[in-house]
Formats: C-alpha cells, structure tokens, sequence
C-alpha cells in the first residue's frame, strides 16, 4: 500500500510537471490544472471542495471540513500552487521533470512552495481516510498567483469567498532551515511570523535640456541622477534592533559577542562583516527600511543633453515606516538634490505581523518540539506571501514547515526561484508529520 509519503512524492511530481508558470501576466500561471489535481486527490463521498477561476485559467480550490463544536477554533491551511519562470539554463534538470533521484524531487516549485501545498493535502487526506472528526472547522485551500501579488489567488477569495476560506488562524509557507553558525542550545527551527513591506518610488530627476556638443555647465538630468543614486545606495536608515528583530536574536542564542553586535546601534554594521555575506545581507534587510535603485531611464538623443531621468526605487519597509516616513528617508538620503526631485508614483503595501501570543502559535511550538524535535524562533521574512492579506483581516498567519538536515540554509536560499530547486523526502516526511500533528492538537 502507498505511504503518505509516497504519496506527496507522486501528488508533488505532477504538480511540477503540471507547469503552473505565473510570469506575472493574467494569461498565464494555468493554476486550474493543479486546482483539479488537488481537488481529485482529496475527493471523498460527503466532502465539500470548491474550485474557483478568478480569470480564465487562474484556478484555486478549497476544502472545509466543518467541526462538530461551532465554537472551537478553526485552521486554515494554505498552500500557493503557482510557480516562478525557469530557463532551463543552468539547471542540471529539465526545471519541470519532477525526476525523484537519491531522495530528491527536482523541479521548480519542489521548494517554493508546492512541498508544503502537497504534505499539507496528503496530511488532511490521511486524517479524513481515519474518519477522524475535528471539533474545530479544518480548512484546505491551494491559491492561484502567490507569485504575482495574489491578485487572482488569495486576495480575489478572501475578497469575494471570505466564508469558504475565513478561519481562526493560518499557516502557510515557511520556515527556514537552521542558519550556518554556530547557536548555544537545543536546535532550532525559524517560523515566520511577520512580513516586510513594499514601498515602490518612480521618482524623477530634473534637468536643463542643451546641445550635447557644448555640455560645459549644463545642467544634465543623468548626470544629477547618477549622484542621487550613488547617494540612495550609500544611505544607512535608523536600525530596528528592538521588537521582532531582538526577540528573534535572543530566541536563536548566537555566540555572546554576535548576539551583542546584533542589538548594539554602534556595533551592528561592523557585527554584520563577521557573519557570511548571504546572511548578512538577510540580516541587514531585517533591520531597517531598504532601497534599491534598479531601473533608470533618460535622455532621447545622442546629442541632445536630457532634461529628466526617471528611475524605481524598490523600496521594503519595516513595520511603522510607511508612505511619510518613507518620503522623509528619502530626502535625507537625497540632501541638497532634493529640491531637483519629484515624486512621479508610489505603490505601497504596509509591513503585516502577528504576535506569537495566540493558541496556534503554542500549538506550533509544542509540535515543533515533537516533529521537529527542536524549539521554534520566530522571524520576519523580506519577501510577501499570501499571509498578509489574513493578517490584515486581523487572522494570526505563521510561515510553518520543516527541513531535514539534508538541506543546508545557503542551498536553499538559492533554489528559492534560482536554479536547481528540488526538496528530499526527508523534508516531506518532517512536514507530513508536522501538520498532521498540528492538526490534531489545535483542532481536537
Ligand atoms: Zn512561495
């Protein structure tokens, strides 16, 4: 008979191989083919699964399973079954083979997320094939376009079916494998509890137009923008060593002298050198408001001096720097330059957090404890997942999963949308066992 985890490995090679690629356009992503996957693979005589098509192709589905005490507390379990481009260049693999080879599914999505999206099914059909009888409502759910915003995915439901996907609390993608240095105490497992924010700036840089063949004291827009750009990357905005950032460096019990560096306002930037440069750059990023200046455009001409350059600054902010605050950093990083500036665009979207003050969240770390046999440290992740648009409607989300030692933090960091991505079935097993757990505690 097929185990639950030959299971999540079939259920996972399929999704792979279904293709869900979201480029970001509303024509593609294709997600109703793993919408229907998932909703074969769960189907059972009484059950209530919902398939939905925001846009012609983009399809999510739902599965709830009512509890018999209206007023225990329900989970939702949420996975995305959408996937980023792969060009196939560089990968060892075809990116959409699904191939098991030594214990690892290859493909893209094995990490990110559809790992979690399948053990968290497989998870709930094992449950339901036991006949089990939660108090608390169960609900599953597989969202369209996580990698685009969730325009056609999670925001389109939570808007429109609010009642087929609303719960008390969520869990969806993820934890972290334990960082690469060295930490005092038991093992740890980093869940995610919060998120950054996005604060997008197309800003302008004003200038004079001339005669390119006499450009002694013009007064040349790209040449303006060139030093506002050097001035925005040089920028060092006020850290936040307190709140999240502190509770998650006292949580991971880094070497004395790191741990010191980590909340010092004067030692931070110096502590950051003496970590490996892919954490610092994740560590740094957790600590303040960041800016990126990432496209520019100007001048029309070979020959004619331009008199405005555009660039967007990719902007992502900490919890209470928003729109104001946001302008004032860049004044400040701007200077004197600033009055040659102008606002053209802004595209926000407000950090989100939950406290590790609520009942899932004890019930996650007592599991974690169990599966995992390791204690939970909550983090804030730089990236947006689906969580945010619960958390504004005021429902606890976690980023909750686990990783086998077989995967080692700097790899995953680079299978996440980069090359090569794939998962081992030790990771799956973890995670089988983890929500299945979870399950059960929370909504016995
Ligand atoms: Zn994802």
């Amino acid at each position: 008979m097929a185990t639950p985890l030959d299971e999540a490995t079939d259920l996972l090679q399929t999704m792979i191989r279904n293709k869900c690629v979201n480029d970001g356009t509303p024509d593609s992503g294709g997600e109703v083919r793993n919408a229907k996957t998932l909703a074969a693979y769960l189907a059972g005589p009484g059950l209530d699964i919902k398939q939905y098509e925001s846009h012609p192709g983009r399809g999510s589905m739902v599965l709830r399973v009512e509890g018999t005490d209206k007023k225990a507390p329900s989970l939702l379990m949420m996975g995305h079954i959408d996937v980023v481009p792969a060009d196939p260049n560089g990968w060892k693999r075809d990116p959409f083979c699904g191939d098991l080879v030594d214990g690892d599914i290859w493909g893209r999505g094995a990490l990110d997320m559809l790992s979690i999206t399948v053990t968290m099914a497989v998870a709930v059909k094992k449950l339901l094939r036991e006949g089990w009888k939660p108090k608390g409502t169960l609900v599953f759910s597989g969202m369209a376009d996580e990698e685009a915003l969730g325009t056609w995915g999670a925001e389109w439901l939570v808007e429109h079916h609010w009642d087929d996907v609303k719960a008390d609390a969520v869990l969806t993608e993820s934890g972290e494998p334990p960082l690469p240095i060295p930490t005092r105490g038991g093992p740890k497992a980093i869940m995610v509890v919060g998120e950054k924010g996005s604060h997008w700036v197309s800003l302008k840089v004003k200038g004079t137009p001339g005669h390119g063949s006499i450009p002694y004291k013009t007064d040349n827009a790209l040449v303006k923008a060139a030093e506002v750009v050097k001035r925005i990357a040089a920028y060092q905005p006020k850290l936040h060593l307190g709140g999240s950032w502190g509770e998650f460096v006292r949580a991971m019990q880094f070497a004395p002298e790191l741990e010191a560096g980590m909340l010092s306002d004067a030692a931070f930037r110096a502590a950051l050198d003496k970590v490996p440069v892919g954490l610092a750059r994740l560590f740094d990023a957790s600590t303040h408001t960041t800016f990126s200046p990432n496209i520019m455009h100007s001048g029309q001409k070979t020959n004619i001096v331009p008199d405005s350059a555009v660039m967007q600054i990719d902007i992502r902010t900490v919890p209470g720097e928003e729109g104001p605050e946001v302008r004032a950093m860049l004044r400040e990083a701007i200077g004197d330059l600033w009055d040659q500036c102008e606002i053209l665009d802004e595209d926000s979207n407000p950090s989100t957090a939950s406290t590790t003050d609520t009942p899932i969240f004890r019930t996650m770390q007592s599991v974690t404890r169990k599966v995992g046999k390791a204690e939970i440290v909550p983090a804030f992740t730089v990236g947006a997942t689906d969580s945010r648009f619960f958390r504004r409607k005021g429902v606890p989300s976690y980023g909750y999963s686990l990783y086998s030692e077989k995967l080692d933090f700097g790899e995953f960091m680079t299978m996440f949308h980069g090359r090569n991505e794939r998962i081992d079935q030790g990771s799956l097993q973890l995670m089988l066992d983890l929500y299945e757990q979870t399950a059960r505690e929370f909504l016995d």
